[in-house]
């Protein structure tokens, strides 16, 4: 099987030490990316770990596909234990970084240990250096990046960068890459800060030699450069519009289904401010939205359709320019939109005041700084819905995406068992029932086809490839590329899920944490159906059994 290439290069910050370890066992098992992240950090990260504790480990890793030409590949992913969930989690950023860190001649890095000083960490193919930054103390992203600019001539595409959310531990706070490019879900930035790392570089010449099949690679090629699908000109706000009539873009803390005022932050509006293509490292689709507003001097990118509900619909605002600002401040304090975004609401909701953008982006700087209520509303929803007298709209402490489950049943279930909470990319049950190839009502008899759509989506956070890709890249071409037949890829997809489900047992998250905050048909039956689907026990937890037949991390 197709698999990344190159050591682990472990990086302890308490001391300053490194060290490589062969992982080609974990690597053939698991592809690389998620995969080999997610084993690595099973095997090495304490059960009982603190997310905030020097004993949590941050895995910044790559498959065998950023070592190649090939469109839709421009990708990365970082694995840990979470502050917002309190589960493993892994998260996923475009942009260039991949053939950066591909370039410094590793498959994983892995960040331990809890520094005293504030740290910029340079990872090149002859070493590691070490500075200290105390300077860039709640610096923002951009400014990190010229600092990095002017001593080392580091561009943003080598930096994987936290802003003050993730030096102030705010539990969505996300590393950053490209200043624009979010590893998003989950609080991974805060973990960063909690080891006082405030940027790593990445770069080198030293990229192990990975050969795939040169068809698949042009065929991809040529597709992602000649289609004219929409999203090349509107990126993920396409859909925007199309949701909204299928009363499945949350509005108003999720207190409504559809908003009304949907043209002024969709797709079009979108396009309207977008002056430039752009795209992630070697990917002919460019499906990114480089956006500005010459009024008010913003220039930003994005906002994605996420942040068009988080900080748009969700907040009852009805100016694009608006979601974008709220866009650019979470990218330069490094903070998830979808979780700042939901958490803003959740205010706007206790206080009755939808609507108000001032109020919002007052809001989104004191959640970076905690500041006054800040404070509270940077612990996320889960932690701060008691206080605020509104309702707990998050699964296992994740905020939620947007494409309602109360409209997709089948992305309800998906949300419910998720091992990452209420996120869309986990599974996208979502596509299925927007596309009508299954009926969006109930949840009985979806539970396979769910399992299916996580086992795959595991095996493209390991290759890695994006989730865009997902109208072009076919299962004969997977089979192919990954030299597999596509059973057993997807078997090595349901190895990574159990991965993370039978750490997050051990955390003790069982049955009781499947749980989402509102009725569906038939979710009870459907959930058991899952698990036994899966041959796990009746209370969600994975018989050990199944975790002790695969590699060790030191293989
Ligand atoms: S399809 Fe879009 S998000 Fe995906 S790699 Fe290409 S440019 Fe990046």
């Amino acid at each position: 099987m197709l698999h990344a290439r190159g050591v682990l290069l472990t990086i302890d910050v308490s001391d300053r030490s490194t060290s490589t370890t062969n992982i080609e066992g974990v690597l053939s098992q698991f592809i690389g990316g998620r995969g080999a992240a997610t084993k690595l950090a099973h095997d090495r990260i304490p059960f009982d770990a603190d997310p905030f504790g020097p004993e949590n480990r941050v895995y910044i890793s790559a498959g065998p596909l950023q070592q190649t030409q090939m469109s839709f590949t421009g990708r990365m992913n970082m694995t840990g234990l979470s502050p917002l969930t309190d589960g493993l989690l892994s998260t996923n950023a475009g942009g260039y970084l991949s053939r950066n860190f591909v370039g410094s001649g590793h498959s994983v890095v892995e960040i331990t240990g809890q520094s005293d000083e504030l740290l910029a960490i340079h990872v090149t193919d002859e070493g590691v250096e070490f500075e200290e930054v105390s300077d860039l103390a709640q610096a923002t992203v951009p400014e990190v990046t010229d600092a990095m600019n002017k001593r080392h001539e580091l561009e943003s595409e080598n930096l994987v960068t936290i802003g003050p959310a993730g030096e102030n531990l705010v539990r969505f706070a996300c590393p950053m890459t490209y200043d624009s490019r979010a590893f998003g879900r989950g609080g991974l930035g805060a973990v960063l800060g909690s080891k006082n790392v405030k940027t790593v570089s990445f770069r080198g010449d030293s990229e192990p030699s990975v050969e795939i099949d040169e068809d698949v690679q042009s065929e991809l090629h040529r597709e992602a450069a000649t289609t004219d699908d929409m999203m090349k000109r509107q990126g993920t706000t396409s859909g925007t519009e199309f949701i909204n009539d299928n009363f499945s873009l949350p509005t108003r803390y999720f207190s409504e289904q559809s908003f009304e005022h949907v043209e002024a932050i969709g797709g079009d509006a979108v396009e309207e401010k977008k002056y430039k293509k752009a795209a992630c490292s070697v990917c002919a689709f460019a499906c990114k939205l480089p956006t500005k507003d010459e009024e008010r001097g913003l220039v930003t990118e994005g906002p994605e359709f996420e942040t068009v509900f988080s900080f748009g619909s969700n907040c009852g605002i009805d100016d694009v320019v608006d979601v974008m600002q709220s866009n650019e401040l979470c990218d330069i304090y490094g903070m998830d939109t979808i979780s700042c975004g939901n958490s803003v609401a959740a205010y706007l909701a206790a206080h009755d005041e939808f609507g108000n953008a001032e109020r919002v982006h007052e809001l989104v700087e004191k959640i970076a700084y905690r500041e006054d209520e800040g404070d509270m509303l940077a612990e996320g929803v889960n932690r701060s819905h008691d206080e605020l007298d509104v309702k707990n709209f998050t699964v296992k402490g994740m905020e939620f995406a947007a494409h309602d489950g109360r409209a997709l049943h089948g992305q309800g279930l998906s949300y419910a068992v998720a091992n990452r909470g209420a996120d869309h990319m986990y599974s996208t049950m979502l596509s299925l029932e927007y596309d009508g190839k299954i009926n969006p009502d109930g949840t009985a008899g979806k539970a396979e086809v769910l399992i299916e759509q996580e086992n795959h989506h595991a095996i493209r956070d390991s290759g890695i490839f994006c989730a865009f890709s997902g109208d072009y890249f076919t299962e004969e071409q997977k089979e192919i590329l990954f030299e597999a037949d596509y059973e057993s890829l997807l078997e090595v997809g349901s190895r990574i899920i159990e991965l993370e489900r039978h750490f997050n047992n051990q955390r003790g998250m069982d049955a009781e944490d499947d749980r989402i905050p509102y009725d569906l048909p038939d979710l009870e039956e459907s959930i058991q159906e899952y698990y036994e689907l899966r041959g796990w026990n009746d209370d969600g937890t994975v018989p050990e059994s199944d975790v002790s037949d695969v590699a060790t991390a030191n293989d």
